[in-house]
């Protein structure tokens, strides 16, 4: 297929703004990697030469072949310096490449449709470096098993440690409600048609939330002591062995903490930006 120039990549020439533009074929270049020949051009008004990866979205890209592969190791519970050394590359490189995603996954979101007949929701708790400065994890899921969004959530350190965390970090903002709201808002827009229900454990503040995304979707919570029950008798008779009513979730959850090696529990593999925990969750959303 032979390839015609939409437009001079210079920004200060008039071939930029105007489409079909006259251009000059300028000679190869060979790319290693590929084991193949890209066609140089020179733009007849203001002389620069480009190519037909200058269009490109991995443009300057070195390790074009490892893209892909990337994506695959860092959603199989791999860290991105274990990734680095696996392709031979420097960490920085490899962080950078990690951050160049960011861009692609924000637009391939926006291209989701979902349909689900049963939303389950629920919250999965990680930390930011120190488990001093905890971490929730919102995420929805569906009747299939699909995870249909997940939003990282500031919070504030509980129990033993919260005196000891105010005292070291200082005081933490509570963002759980707020993206427990944006990932509702998130799901309802991508829904081809609304739920039939809405399933979660007994925290309080769901069902407000539930009413002002899903209003008139029908919603049912299990409060502790019914899965304490469960628990039980899971336990003293397998053969009793109830369906965790909120299974798809929770098994999500637990994919999620083997998948994504800086959610598992006891790890060196510890999350230091937020941001870059969001960005591995949207990673795993739109390649799952
Ligand atoms: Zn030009």
């Amino acid at each position: 297929m032979s390839f015609t120039p939409p437009k001079c990549p210079n920004i200060k020439c008039q071939n930029n703004s105007i489409a079909g533009g006259q251009f000059i074929k300028k000679g190869h270049f060979y790319i290693k990697c590929r084991n193949q020949y890209i066609r140089k051009f020179q733009c007849r008004l203001c002389r620069k030469i480009f190519s037909s990866r200058t269009f490109k979205i991995d443009y300057r890209h070195k390790k074009l072949q490892v893209n892909v592969l990337f994506v695959k190791m860092l959603t199989e519970g791999n860290s991105i310096r274990g990734i680095s050394r696996m392709i031979g590359m420097t960490y920085k490189n490899t962080y950078n490449k990690f951050l160049w995603f960011k861009a692609l996954v924000a637009e391939e979101k926006t291209k989701l449709q979902y349909e689900a007949t049963k939303l389950q929701v629920d919250e999965l708790e990680t930390f930011h470096h120190t488990k001093c400065k905890p971490l929730s994890v919102v995420l929805v899921v569906n009747e299939k098993h699909r995870l249909l969004e997940a939003k990282v959530a500031e919070m504030p350190a509980k129990g033993k440690l919260a005196a000891f965390s105010r005292k070291k970090y200082g005081f933490r903002k509570d963002e759980r409600r707020e993206k427990l709201s944006e990932a509702l808002k998130s799901v309802r827009d991508k829904l081809s048609y609304p739920p039939s229900i809405i399933e979660s454990d007994a925290n309080p503040s769901y069902p407000g939330q539930f009413a002002r995304y899903f209003f008139g979707v029908k919603f049912r919570q299990y409060n502790q002591s019914k899965k304490e029950k469960r628990r039980s008798r899971l336990h003293e008779n397998l053969h009793k062995k109830e369906f965790d009513p909120l299974f798809a979730v929770n098994h999500k959850c637990a994919l999620l903490r083997r998948r994504i090696n800086r959610l598992a529990r006891r790890t060196w593999c510890t999350t230091k930006k937020p941001e870059n925990l969001q960005l591995h969750l949207d990673l795993f959303l739109v390649t799952q």
